[in-house]
């Protein structure tokens, strides 16, 4: 699997189609967005590990679920740090947090930066460094989190702000969507070469039961609709949903025409 300078980053799957991260060093794990705990629990007993924080993105069930129930299992409850956004309703929360904010991982040595990245939720974070970003329901491969509680002017933002980060970090999101995205996206882009590309290198992966995640920014601008609100063949899409839609329609219009039709697709 994936690992930057210092530590290793695993899928732990949950429910249908989430992924759990636990990120470590070996010795020592944080997970981000446990919605369910059984799951983690075996995951770190399995490995031997210790958990020294709990990392939240958003308030939704399937990202914090397991947060208490981890805290009791573990008899780690004000113990540990438990991060999250600020502007949301976390179970057990220690450290509130908001755009700019930093965060060093206790014993793992990793240190992240928050982004706000509203739409999905309307106090959504994201956390970035050490080359990954986990963005729980906001920038999903190839596909992007449907807007909850916020606007589609609120998501474009957000969404520009992953846009900027270095093409070769990698994206850790919170769902197994890609396929489904990837078809989404074949409709909206059929001449992507590189969505073809990624499609059968999907698949594949998909054919034998592994994770298409972390993918890279590098590959979501390339590939992902939802980010490219910018491209010729996406506005002409999106100006057949919408006709006021031309090349000069800003970033929010694109991206919400995209949004509706794959919210019916
Ligand atoms: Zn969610
Ligand atoms: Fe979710």
């Amino acid at each position: 699997m994936p690992s930057s300078t210092a530590v290793s980053v695993y899928p732990v799957p949950a429910f249908q189609d989430n992924y759990l991260w636990v990120i470590h060093n070996g010795q020592y794990a944080a997970v981000v967005d446990p919605g369910d705990h059984a799951p983690v629990l075996e995951y770190l007993r399995a490995n031997f590990l210790e958990l020294t924080a709990i990392i939240c993105t958003h308030h939704h069930a399937d990202h914090v679920g397991g947060v208490e129930p981890l805290l009791e299992a573990l008899k780690l409850r004000e113990k540990i740090p438990v991060y999250g956004p600020a502007s949301e309703r976390i179970p057990a929360r220690t450290h509130a947090l908001r755009e700019g904010d930093q965060i060093t991982v206790p014993f793992l040595d990793v240190t992240f930066t928050v982004l706000d990245v509203p739409g999905h939720t309307a106090g959504h974070i994201a956390y970035f460094g050490e080359g990954l970003l986990f963005c729980g329901d906001t920038l999903f491969a190839c596909g992007c989190g449907r807007l909850f509680e916020g606007t589609a002017e609120q998501m474009t933002d957000s969404l520009s702000k992953l846009k900027r980060l270095p093409p070769e970090t990698k994206v850790f999101c919170a769902h197994e969507y890609t396929m489904a995205n990837i078809r989404f996206a074949e409709a909206v882009e059929p001449d992507n070469a590189d969505l073809k590309l990624r499609k059968a290198f999907c698949a594949a992966k998909r054919h034998r039961n592994l994770p298409t995640v972390p993918s890279t920014i590098h590959l979501e601008l390339a590939t992902n609709p939802f980010l490219r609100w910018d491209q010729p063949a996406v506005q002409a899409a999106a100006a057949r949903r919408n006709h006021g839609i031309d090349a000069n329609a800003a970033p929010a219009l694109v991206f919400g025409a995209i949004r509706e039709w794959k919210n019916n697709f």
